[in-house]
């Protein structure tokens, strides 16, 4: 699908960031980074292990040709790191391999399974000539707390980091190699997404995601990263959880709280303007249970 603007802003495309091992990475789109996330895979001595399958019928394209471009191996197994559309819609063209994902993310998929590509389109018009003849596939194989995948030598831990992004998340770390792939559990440059999950969850999994031994870190959305900008996401998080919290106690609706929040630089992410407000609600109802 081509726009007739340059919605990039970061290297794009597929960039190998350990032997063998690949992140696919997408820029921006008509409605800013939303749906344009990254996905990733990994070249085993039998077949290649996919992480994510991203969203319309031509980023699926684009991200077959860079496996392509790379190895002819076949697609033996897919990881899925959480529901949301532009990270699973491509399961399908790499049928027959396996699927596995978290318990509850495979419960999401299932229970949308008939629905989500209708509702994408309705939501993101531009995108819908994009999405045509997509068949959603529920994942085959499920976890609760961590999976190993032993390709040849690597070890590919797969695990749930707790309610976060949201509550079927997981990420993908590469002992051996330092490389993690975190889903959505990390945005670069991208305003972080809190609708689903807990801003609280999110904060305690990223703190859990600094203290492993990376090198490289692939987020579900902007460019390929570091530990340094892992942290600075987690500033964000801690501003939004502190900020919503005080004014909460002050009585505050959400949306005053957003008129006075102080976020600095963080203004100058994609997708900022909207989904700051959506962040402050998702504190604003957590505190709601609690009390
Ligand atoms: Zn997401």
């Amino acid at each position: 699908m081509r726009f007739d603007r340059d919605f990039t802003h970061w290297p794009i495309g597929l960039h190998r960031v350990a032997e063998d091992v690949y992140a696919y990475v997408q820029g921006n789109g008509p409605y800013g980074n939303a749906g344009f996330s990254n996905a990733g895979f990994v070249v085993g001595p039998e077949y290649v292990v996919v992480i994510d399958t991203l969203g319309t019928n031509s980023m699926h394209d684009g991200f077959i040709d860079a496996i392509r471009s790379v190895t002819d191996k076949p697609v033996g197994l897919v990881i899925i790191t959480h529901h949301h559309v532009d990270h699973v819609l491509g399961t399908h063209r790499f049928m027959p391999a396996r699927v596995i994902c978290h318990r509850q993310c495979r419960a999401h998929i299932a229970a949308g399974r008939d629905t989500m590509v209708q509702r994408w389109r309705s939501m993101r018009p531009l995108l819908a000539p994009d999405l045509d003849d997509i068949p959603v596939v529920v994942p085959d194989i499920t976890f609760e707390e961590r999976i190993s995948i032993h390709l040849g030598e690597r070890e590919l831990v797969v695990f749930h980091p707790g309610l976060a992004h949201t509550d079927g998340d997981a990420a993908v770390i590469l002992p051996g190699d330092g490389v993690l792939f975190t889903g959505d559990l990390f945005f670069n440059r991208v305003c972080p997404a809190a609708f689903q999950g807990s801003v609280k969850g999110w904060i305690a999994a990223v703190e859990n995601l600094l203290q492993l031994d990376t090198k490289v870190i692939v987020p579900g959305h902007g460019p390929v990263a570091d530990r340094t900008a892992l942290a600075e996401m987690l500033r964000y998080l801690h501003l939004i959880q502190s900020g919503s919290e005080q004014a909460y106690a002050e009585g505050l609706t959400p949306e005053e709280a957003f008129a006075r929040m102080e976020i600095g630089a963080f203004r100058e992410w994609f997708d900022t303007e909207h989904r700051l407000l959506q962040d402050i609600q998702r504190v604003y109802e957590s505190l709601g249970q609690a009390s």
